[in-house]
């Protein structure tokens, strides 16, 4: 009596002697190491019932490891993918945006002459006021500048002081 049964690999009809029930045998069809059936599975009906069992093994034997590649072969590119092109992508223009497009690097010259308001000398207020404004963090550097200006009321050169800062804004 012969066992009937599908090769899970390439599904070619197999006819292997009871007596091989259980054993590895190598496919004729596609060398698939394959091992034969229970003949309890095949005996229990001719064809019908012969297909069902061993095609419902193989089958799903199949499908498990053609589903196991699949899931493989979709995960890797389904999760690397967009979690690359979102890492690698959206990072840089959110550094650009946060760094480049909003501020600018700029300088403020404050003269001690200009603040000098009735008489009353604000520079020291102007120059607190104006780094307040800015925010610490933004202060790069600040300098200070001696500068020489002629003054038309008592014409002469004066020589006075004011404060280069250079910041983010
Ligand atoms: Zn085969």
């Amino acid at each position: 009596m012969d066992i009937v049964f599908n090769c899970p690999n390439c599904d070619q009809e197999l006819a292997v002697d009871q007596s091989g029930a259980g054993s590895q045998i190598e496919c004729p069809s596609c060398g698939e190491t394959i091992t034969i059936p229970a003949a309890s599975k095949v005996t229990t009906g001719s064809l019908p019932a012969n297909s069902p069992a061993p095609t419902a093994a193989a089958p799903s034997a199949i499908n498990t490891s053609a589903a196991a590649k699949v899931e493989l072969h979709l995960k890797v590119p389904v999760h690397d993918k967009p979690a690359e092109s979102l890492i690698g992508k959206a990072k840089p223009p959110l550094e650009v945006v946060q760094k480049g497009a909003g501020k600018r690097l700029r300088i403020r010259t404050i003269r001690r002459a200009a603040c000098i308001e009735n008489g009353h000398d604000l520079f020291d207020d102007k120059v607190a006021s104006f780094l307040q404004d800015v925010g610490e963090s933004n202060i790069i550097s600040t300098h200070v500048v001696g500068y020489e200006q002629f003054d038309v009321g008592i014409q002469k050169i004066m020589t006075d002081y004011g404060l280069l800062i250079i910041y983010r804004g």
